[in-house]
């Protein structure tokens, strides 16, 4: 097990109703916030009236900046930095899923700097200093709910680049599975499939000796495996969606990559597809990364196995090292398949013109990955692989 450091300070706040509590929580930092939210969902569901009730009742003024697009763009984000500026708001909430909160986080690092916001996402800056921020989760998926990390599309150049700081994790978090009842079949997958990647970016690592971090990736891998279907069935099954939510940020609160080397590659080639053709990053996940595992697995095809009998209960008995690591990635992706995610280019409606462009982008920056270095000619591999 390699050293490591493990901080993850978000207050979660998880269960039914606790939404309404949101007011408290803000006003423990701030008399004026920025609202921020997506396009519609809230309000049409009801969320937003609770919010606003609370934060009234708080005594919490309220600015707004909705609208934010799934794949958050550059643009919305120079805009709230300005409202920020003009009205002096020093709190945002963000209300709503990934796209939302990681608006929020980069409005947050904007505010307080003097250049230009992009510059954090192009290397060019580090950020020193961010508003507080505050969620509350509306879609399982992404983790932004307690993670130092932002994505976010400068629309004007087709980049989809991240930003992470410990500066830019949630003060709290509000879980209400409830929320997550009115979520369309396709984001529940869709949310699955990202916080699985999320986790399976950090299973396959050549570290040795991390039986703790396996078992725990496991287990929720396990959890989510079990649960998706389920609140597919029945969207209101309190106890799918919760178990679904919770594991959503387990997945990505960085204690399942503690003590290890992570790898991040399918997330770096993934983000290619949905800054160019603007699909769901779950959908695209669901794409690249069985193509990834495939490609990578002959680097340390026991690790592979081992994922394929703790996860998917292979039988080691039946067939040989490499045998059950390519039915471990055969599962993997008929999983994604039964819960209605698109597993090739051609499912997801992604044409192939620019896969070399999209392989030079994706590298632009050196290879991408540990568990296997990847460099372009590789990374085009995987695309070509995914393709049908
Ligand atoms: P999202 O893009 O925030 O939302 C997807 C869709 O779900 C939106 O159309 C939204 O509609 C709808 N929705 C959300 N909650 C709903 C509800 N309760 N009922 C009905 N509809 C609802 O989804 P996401 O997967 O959470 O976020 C994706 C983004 O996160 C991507 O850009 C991805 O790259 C990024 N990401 C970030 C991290 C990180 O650590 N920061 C990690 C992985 C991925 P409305 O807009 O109308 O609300
Ligand atoms: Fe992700």
């Amino acid at each position: 097990m390699q050293n490591f450091t493990f901080q993850n300070s978000t207050k979660v706040i998880f269960g039914r109703d606790k939404e309404k509590t949101v007011g408290t929580e803000v006003k423990e930092y701030s008399d004026h916030v920025l609202l921020h939210y997506g396009g519609g969902s809230i309000k049409k569901y009801g969320v937003y009236d609770d919010v606003i009730d609370s934060l009234e009742e708080a005594g919490v003024e309220v600015t707004e900046l909705g609208g934010v697009q799934p794949n958050p763009r550059l643009s919305l984000v120079e805009e709230g930095i300005e409202i920020c500026r003009e009205k002096d708001i020093d709190f945002i909430l963000a209300v709503g899923g990934g796209s939302v909160i990681d608006s929020a986080k980069s409005i947050a690092a904007g505010v307080p700097y003097e250049g230009d916001v992009w510059d954090f996402f192009a290397g060019e800056a580090e950020i020193e200093t961010a508003l507080p921020v505050g969620t509350v989760l509306t879609i399982p998926a992404a983790g932004s709910e307690t993670s130092p990390a932002a994505v976010v599309t400068n629309e004007e150049e087709d980049l989809k680049w991240d930003i992470g700081s410990n500066k830019l994790r949630p003060q709290f978090s509000i879980l209400n599975p409830e929320i997550t009842y009115t979520l369309p079949d396709y984001q529940t997958a869709c949310g699955a499939a990202d916080m699985m990647a999320h986790i399976m970016e950090r299973y396959f690592t050549k570290t040795e000796d991390v039986e703790l971090t396996d078992k725990l990736c496991a287990g929720t891998l396990r959890t989510i495996i079990n649960n998706t279907p389920c609140a597919l069935k029945e969207p209101k099954n309190y106890d799918a969606r919760a178990e679904i939510m919770w594991a959503g940020t387990i997945a990505h609160n960085d204690l399942l990559g503690t003590g290890r080397e992570e790898d991040w590659a399918s997330h770096a080639i993934e983000h290619e597809l949905s800054a160019l053709y603007d699909v769901a990053h779950g959908a695209g996940l669901a794409v690249i990364f069985p193509a990834w595992m495939e490609y990578v697995h002959q680097e340390h095809v026991e690790r592979f196995a081992q994922f394929a009998v703790d996860v998917w209960n292979v039988d080691p008995d039946f067939y040989n090292v490499e045998q059950t690591a390519k039915k471990g990635i055969e599962k993997t992706r008929e999983f994604f398949s039964s819960i209605g995610l698109p597993v090739s280019l051609e499912e997801l409606g992604v044409p192939t013109n620019k896969l070399e462009e999209m392989a030079d982008k994706c590298t632009s920056g050196g290879p991408v990955g540990n568990f296997k270095s990847l460099d372009k000619e590789d990374v085009f591999r995987i695309y070509k692989l995914s393709q049908n």
